[in-house]
This record gives C-alpha cells, sequence and structure tokens, in this order.
C-alpha cells in the first residue's frame, strides 16, 4: 500500500476551506473528509474551528466520530484548532468531552462573547524563527495539561497551544493569516515534507484570502 502522503480537513462545518489553501500553499496534498472511506492514505486530519456542539452532532450523523476514534488507533495525526481543540480535548469545563484524545481540559468561550475576538502576535519558538500572527474567535482556553502534553504557547496564564505525540491543539486560526507556520509544522507532525524555502508568511495573502465570494454568474 501507497504511504499515506495527504492531509485531511473533516469538512462537515466550520473554516474547511481555509485550512485547504493554507495546505495547498506550502504544497502539501489535502482535501476535504465527508466520509469514512476519503480516510484511506490520509497521514493527518485537521478539525477546523466552527461551533463545538455543532460539529459533534454532525461527526454522530455522519458516522464519522468512531472512524476518528479508530483512524487514530491507527497512528492518524490529529490536528484541531479552536471548536476542533472542544472537540479532540479529554475534558470539557462543566460539559461532557466529545472525542477526548488529548490530555487536556478546555473551557468553551473562555473569553467572552464574539465581540471579545481579538487578535496579537507571539513567538513560538518550536514552530517558527519569527513572530506569528494569532487570530481568536470566541475562542476557549486550555486551562490545564497532563504531562504526556507538551505545551507550545501559554499567554497570560492560559495555554493556546499544545500537543502530545499525535495531536495538535491550537485555540487560534492560523488558516485565517497570511501566516504558514503551524501548517507547516502540522505537515512535519504528519511525516510529510512541505515545500521548502520562503518566509512563513505568504506575500500573496490579503485580508479578504479567507472570503469565497460566488460571483453571481456562478449561481445561474
Ligand atoms: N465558540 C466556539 C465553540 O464553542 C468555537 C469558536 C471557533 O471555533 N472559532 O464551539
Amino acid at each position: 500500500m501507497a504511504p499515506a502522503a495527504e492531509i485531511g480537513v473533516l469538512d462537515l462545518q466550520g473554516g474547511v476551506q481555509e485550512h485547504l489553501d493554507h495546505l495547498q500553499r506550502i504544497g502539501v496534498p489535502a482535501k476535504p473528509i465527508k466520509q469514512a472511506r476519503e480516510f484511506r492514505g490520509l497521514a493527518g486530519l485537521i478539525i477546523p474551528g466552527g461551533e463545538s456542539t455543532c460539529l459533534a452532532r454532525l461527526l454522530t450523523i455522519f458516522g464519522l466520530r468512531e472512524v476518528i476514534l479508530e483512524e487514530h488507533r491507527r497512528g492518524l495525526k490529529l490536528w484541531g484548532t479552536c471548536a476542533g481543540t472542544i472537540l479532540l480535548a479529554k475534558e470539557n469545563v462543566g460539559e461532557s468531552p466529545h472525542l477526548g484524545l488529548i490530555d487536556v481540559s478546555v473551557q468553551r468561550n473562555a473569553f467572552g462573547s464574539q465581540l471579545d475576538s481579538f487578535q496579537c502576535r507571539v513567538q513560538v519558538p518550536e514552530v517558527s524563527t519569527e513572530s506569528i500572527p494569532l487570530t481568536f474567535i470566541r475562542a476557549p482556553k486550555i486551562v490545564s495539561v497532563r504531562p504526556a502534553v507538551n505545551v507550545l504557547l501559554e499567554i497570560d496564564g492560559y495555554i493556546a497551544a499544545a500537543e502530545d505525540e499525535q495531536t495538535l491543539v491550537t485555540i487560534f486560526h492560523p488558516e485565517l493569516t497570511p501566516n504558514l507556520a503551524f501548517h507547516r509544522y502540522f505537515a512535519r507532525k504528519c511525516g510529510l515534507q512541505p515545500q521548502a524555502g520562503g518566509s512563513a508568511i505568504d506575500p500573496t495573502w490579503t485580508r479578504q484570502s479567507w472570503t469565497h465570494i460566488q460571483r453571481s454568474s456562478d449561481l445561474s
């Protein structure tokens, strides 16, 4: 069998296309994943941001919950961004956990309402030598991690990025910035080789790059 060489993006709800676009920018084969049979050949799966309750229900409706648990047992690497982190956490303060695949505790909507969304810049030495812009959208906080989990980024007393051997979680959205460092980092974690060279930033990216506006001619 050919070695697993692709990264999938769970395509049920949320920021799917934005992750696919970033993976394309770093030259890593990627595809949206909606069905069990599409997991074949995947080295990693991104669970995007969106709304965790909605995503959890869709996982059950589409029968993908068990598939992800089984593929994780087989060694599939996972990356949850924002709501994806909530789905992957073993503990969800005041609520039931969903997939429970990384030993962290999260608290949903811990920064407040949608209006309390924000951006900042940080250094994450394990991920990039350059500072990285972060976008938080009604994010959860990772409030604690168990010893098997490595903290990649801590800000003001909460954990914003962490990983164990198989699973990466970030409470922010690297796919909504021009920075490609986290996507390269995850691709390498999956054993794939992102396109070499260049800065962490895609110079062609603009603030509108993640909006996919359909022209009226496309709709007719
Ligand atoms: N607030 C959302 C939730 O609790 C997560 C938001 C996001 O993914 N940007 O599911």
